[in-house]
């Protein structure tokens, strides 16, 4: 295989317990697979998940969760950031529940739905007043199951956003109960605030994604230490097609943005930015190879990057490590993603499709 990821199916049980220890019971667990359960597969993911008891997901759009029903995931499913008119019908045939983000489109709804308000992030959801969102779900002929919002800025203990975001959603939710209307589902938090344990903002349901694979990103400013521990559950590798000695002076790729300092060997791997190496790991990035931490040299090209592997006894046909740990060095996406200049969600989501999967447990 040219490229592959290993997705250790134990790594997802153990962190959705590790979600759960957490939660300690105070609210439920909807684990978020859009974008293919962040490359890990969301098929493979959900089904493991359902297996520990999960009984709500949570996709991007109406195709993600045809396929998952297609593959017999009887969970339920929320389709979070889609509502587009061409869907809707599927929401009803494939038992799919959607979020609805404007006012307008309760009208159109004919299945029990979760109502996005936009609490402060000025994406997704209405900013109507509390009294009018009341008035139009009233009015709406499907039934209300969930209230929602979602945080812009939650780790960043230095904002005073999540704060201010709580607040209006808790006042749309004063006012819903105030008239005898209690939606079955409240819910504010993804990975961050369960993992920091901001209790006032979970409600009775949350919607981790990256914990469940093995992430949570530092916090900023006055953060408490976070509660969550999970490890990351994909690791990827690349084969290496050739090894060769260049001498001191010589070119490394496109651009001729590296040159060989002193003689050396050089390893080409046979993955590139057309797999999801970012680009900017050019120069920059670093693989493990026979255990080793090896720069990344020259320009990452669509489906090659050299390494150094001077001081290795690497051989084609040979895998390095692009994420994951030998031994006690280990490189995650959140180390790919600062030396990048992105964030680890982008590392994940980017790795291509044609990169085999293979799971273990
Ligand atoms: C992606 C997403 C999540 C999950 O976020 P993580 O940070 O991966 O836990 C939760 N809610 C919404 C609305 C999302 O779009």
């Amino acid at each position: 295989m040219r490229s592959w990821v290993e997705v250790s199916l134990g790594r997802i049980r153990e962190n959705y317990r590790a979600v759960r220890g957490v939660l300690e019971g105070r609210a439920e667990v909807m684990a978020v697979v859009k974008a293919d359960a962040y490359r890990h597969g969301a098929i493979e993911i959900s089904r493991v998940l359902e297996s520990e008891g999960v009984r709500w997901l949570a996709v991007s759009n109406t195709s993600e969760g045809i396929a998952l029903r297609q593959a017999g995931i009887a969970a339920r499913i929320l389709v979070m950031a889609d509502f587009l008119s061409e869907d809707r019908a599927a929401l009803e045939t494939f038992s799919l529940t959607p979020v609805v983000h404007s006012l307008e489109d309760l009208a159109a709804v004919r299945v029990p739905y979760h109502l996005k308000i936009d609490s402060g992030m000025g994406r997704l959801g209405t900013r109507a007043e509390p009294a009018e969102i009341l008035r139009a779900v009233l009015a709406a002929p499907a039934p209300l199951e969930g209230l929602m919002t979602h945080f812009a800025s939650s780790a960043n203990y230095e904002s005073r956003q999540t704060e201010e975001q709580i607040a209006r959603f808790a006042a749309v939710l004063a006012a819903f109960r105030a008239r005898g209307v209690a939606p079955a589902y409240v819910h504010l938090s993804s990975t961050i605030p369960v993992a920091y344990r901001r209790t006032e903002a979970w409600g009775n349901l949350v919607r981790p994604g990256h914990a469940i694979y093995g992430y949570v990103s530092p916090g900023r400013g006055p953060a408490p230490p976070p509660a969550l521990e999970v490890r990351p559950a994909l690791s990827w590798k690349a084969a290496v097609l050739s090894v060769k000695d260049i001498e001191a002076g010589a070119l490394v790729g496109y651009g001729g943005i590296y040159r060989a300092p002193r003689a050396m060997r050089i390893a080409v791997l046979a993955a590139g930015y057309a797999d999801g190496i970012p680009h900017r790991l050019s120069n920059r990035g670093k693989v493990i190879a026979r255990g080793k931490l090896v720069p990344i040299i020259g320009a990452v090209s669509m489906d090659l990057t050299t390494i150094d592997a001077t001081d290795t006894d690497l051989r084609a046909g040979d895998a390095v490590t692009l994420l994951g740990s030998e031994g006690s060095v280990s490189i995650d996406a959140q180390q790919i993603a600062r030396w990048a200049g992105t964030i680890s969600y982008s590392v994940l989501c980017g790795i291509h499709a044609r990169v085999t999967r293979v799971y273990v447990d």
